[in-house]
């Protein structure tokens, strides 16, 4: 049981994650990638570090973390269940416990397939580790919004027919040549006596299975409870989300998009959490 996970590893995170550890709780951040900071190219307004490119800024926040022995996991966190005094966190396919939850998961605004949230688990896969197996030999559609799609992508190839289509533009190089590659843009997902089938805006396409991978989850997927307002989740000053034990900081909280709010508002969420962590552990003596 941790006390604290912190969903994403950009700034919040990464700056919640290094307060939360110096109050002596027990953190592990989970990741998926870099966030935003890795496409800034050069950063000018973040105090004390001038002129500094986008990627070596994440890199020294994520050193850091990892030298005050915080557990950083990479893995897509698919799913966060709210059990009374605390949750679980569905990591690709392992499951997690914790007090409480950061989450610091950048802007990403996550528009999903139609049908695709009605059939996950119905032929929708967000898991190739997971569902892979189900699928030997037959054939498998890849829906991929990423670098992080054709690892897995290459994994699936391995076990049945994948075909890939994009929906983002990203660099296709690293794909296995074994995949079809199709050039055209996924639209919804349906279900038929014939199988799955994938609609683009130039036709249909049927397959066993879809696997649909992208570096961020759905907010209507990862934690349906939570208060949204305008896109952003809503929180208080003290970073609480309308959910008792649920925490958010940066990008994901609305403007300004800049690193050293998201920072400030992770150093914030940090010390509530700690607060909030050490109420639980009081009430339970
Ligand atoms: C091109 C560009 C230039 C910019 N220039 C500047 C600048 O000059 N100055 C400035 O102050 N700001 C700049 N920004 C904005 C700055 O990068 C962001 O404000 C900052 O990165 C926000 O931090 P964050 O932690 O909220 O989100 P992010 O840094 O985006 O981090 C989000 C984290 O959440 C993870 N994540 C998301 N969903 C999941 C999930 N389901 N499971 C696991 N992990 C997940 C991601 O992998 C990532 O680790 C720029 C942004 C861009 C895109």
């Amino acid at each position: 049981m941790f006390d604290v996970i912190i969903v994403g590893a950009g700034a919040a995170g990464c700056s919640a994650a290094v307060t939360a550890r110096m109050r002596n709780l027990d953190v592990m951040v989970v990741f998926s990638g870099d966030g935003a900071m890795r496409k800034a190219h050069w950063v000018d307004n973040y105090p004390g570090l001038p002129h500094i490119e986008g990627h070596e800024l994440v890199t020294k926040m994520r050193a850091h973390v990892e030298t005050m022995g915080v557990k950083m996991l990479y893995g897509l966190v698919q799913k966060i269940l709210p059990m009374g005094r605390s949750f679980s966190v569905l990591v690709d396919n392992d499951i997690y416990e914790s007090r409480s939850i950061l989450l610091a998961c950048g802007t990403s605004r996550v528009k999903t397939l139609g049908g695709e949230e009605a059939l996950l688990g119905q032929g929708v896969s967000y898991c190739a580790t997971c569902d892979g197996m189900f699928y030997k030999g037959k054939e498998i559609i890849v829906v991929g919004a990423g670098a992080e799609a054709i690892e897995e992508a290459n994994y699936l190839a391995e076990i049945a027919r994948v075909t890939y289509f994009s929906e983002s533009r990203h660099d296709l190089a690293g794909l296995d040549a074994a995949i079809t590659v199709v050039s055209e843009k996924p639209k919804a997902i349906k279900r038929e006596n014939t199988g799955m089938i994938l609609e683009t805006d130039k036709g249909t396409h049927t397959a066993d299975g879809v696997f649909v991978f992208r570096p961020s989850v759905a907010m209507t997927q990862l934690l349906p409870e939570v208060a949204v307002e305008g896109g952003s989740v809503k929180v208080d000053k003290i970073m609480a989300t309308n959910i008792s034990g649920v925490f958010a900081a940066g990008d994901m909280t609305g403007q300004p998009l800049q690193a050293a709010k998201a920072v400030g508002e992770g150093n914030v969420a940090a010390l509530s959490i700690a607060s909030y962590v050490k109420g639980l552990k009081d009430g339970a003596k």
